[in-house]
């Protein structure tokens, strides 16, 4: 129950288990086929260059910025948490210029303050932001900052590492020109794959590039050749054949359960755990309307040890809670209800281990946590 990766089904690791065919194997570019169709349908796209870039999500974020950005261009990035931080070092090592829009961890990215830095550099050409920033726990409004970017003329550069699967995500309704994700949040599916999708606008923006792509693995042009459309596809890289009938199996699951069914299923057993964190008497760090079923970060009381509690976890119980990041670093757990790990029996086995964890420290948090959360299963 960290922030990552998350519990797999066991159907999952069986497909990872199956014999190994070639790359180029009729049956496998079939695969490859219903992969791209599902990740389009999980993604809410219709965009042709939607494919899973063959390492983990933070190669996923490269292959966005190194195909979209050249020297000189000027990025508007939100950084609201550790992974805007990221965006912003991708900007400066292809060439580009970070106009940086903060805000304080723990809350969403303000679009007021992307309005004025829109205000300020008419000529920014992309503006980047996360999503679910999985280092506090806090959504932003996608759809609104999609809104802004493209009244500017400006491509949207999105990371929905952890949003995909567990919230609301619609590619194409809210404009998004080009988006990472990974495998390991809320697909439940092994690390090291990251799905992206790039719009038509973002494809042309990549043709009409003055400059070569300055990653030859990365570059969209030639991955295309083995990932593209119809026809034949020729060698690009080895794929990683196992970790795609695995990226394949949990598609498939997520959209037998239902992509709406799967957003409600996070948001029940959040509320489930809220509940009983609160009996607890312990707090969420963010806000109710921005807070992420997924990740839930919650304040860690005074006068307990939180790493001391995050050890016991994982001895006593086998439970693995996240630690804070960055600013929120020894101030917060972050307790992740992802994909396949998002279920009643967690939350259950999670709150009594808290429980009884934090009153070993001598901390009373009462006996109700369990109660309440059940309370919540009833309605
Ligand atoms: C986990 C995560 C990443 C990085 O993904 P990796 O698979 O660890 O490379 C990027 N952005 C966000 C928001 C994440 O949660």
């Amino acid at each position: 129950m960290g922030p990552g990766p998350s519990d797999v089904d066991p159907r999952v690791l069986a497909a990872m288990a199956r014999p190994i065919i070639g790359h180029l194997d009729p049956e496998f570019i079939s695969m490859m086929d219903q992969v791209k169709t599902m990740l389009k349908a999980v993604l809410q796209t219709e965009n042709e260059l939607t494919m899973p870039v063959s390492a983990p999500g933070s190669a996923g974020m490269e292959t966005c910025f190194v195909n979209l950005v050249e020297a000189g261009d000027k990025v508007i990035v939100c950084q609201n948490g550790v992974f805007g931080g990221r965006m912003r070092e991708n900007v400066e090592r292809y060439g580009g210029t970070a106009i940086m829009v903060e805000d304080e961890w723990g809350q969403p990215v303000d679009p007021a303050k992307v309005e004025a830095a829109f205000a300020e550099h008419p000529d920014a050409k992309i503006l980047a932001f996360v999503h679910a920033e999985t280092s506090t726990g806090v959504r932003s409004d996608a759809k609104t900052l999609c809104q802004i970017a493209q009244k500017n003329n400006a491509l949207t550069i999105v990371d929905a590492v952890t949003s995909m699967g567990g919230v609301e995500l619609d590619v194409d309704g809210w404009g998004i020109d080009a988006l990472y994700s990974g495998t390991q949040k809320c697909l439940s599916c092994p690390p090291g794959i990251s799905p992206v999708t790039f719009s038509n606008k973002a494809v042309e923006v990549v043709k009409a590039r003055k400059t070569p792509v300055a990653s030859w693995f990365m570059d969209t042009n030639l991955v295309m050749g083995y990932w593209g459309g119809s026809g034949k596809r020729a060698y690009h890289h080895t794929a990683p054949v196992n970790a795609l009938y695995a990226l394949h199996e949990s598609l498939v699951l997520l959209l037998n359960e239902g992509l709406e069914n799967a957003w409600s299923r996070h948001d029940l057993h959040h509320q489930a755990l809220k509940a009983g964190l609160e009996a607890m008497g312990l707090e969420l760090l963010v806000d109710e309307e921005y807070r992420l079923p997924q990740l839930n970060s919650v304040v860690v009381p005074e006068g307990v040890d939180e790493a001391a509690v995050r050890s016991a976890l994982l001895q006593n119980y086998s439970l693995e809670i996240g630690a804070g990041l960055g600013a929120l670093a020894g101030k917060v757990w972050r307790i992740g209800l992802m994909g396949a790990s998002c279920n009643r029996r967690n939350v259950m086995q999670c709150l009594d281990a808290l429980e009884n964890t934090i009153r070993e420290q001598g901390i009373d948090v009462g006996q109700g946590a369990a109660q309440a959360a059940a309370k919540v299963y009833q309605n």
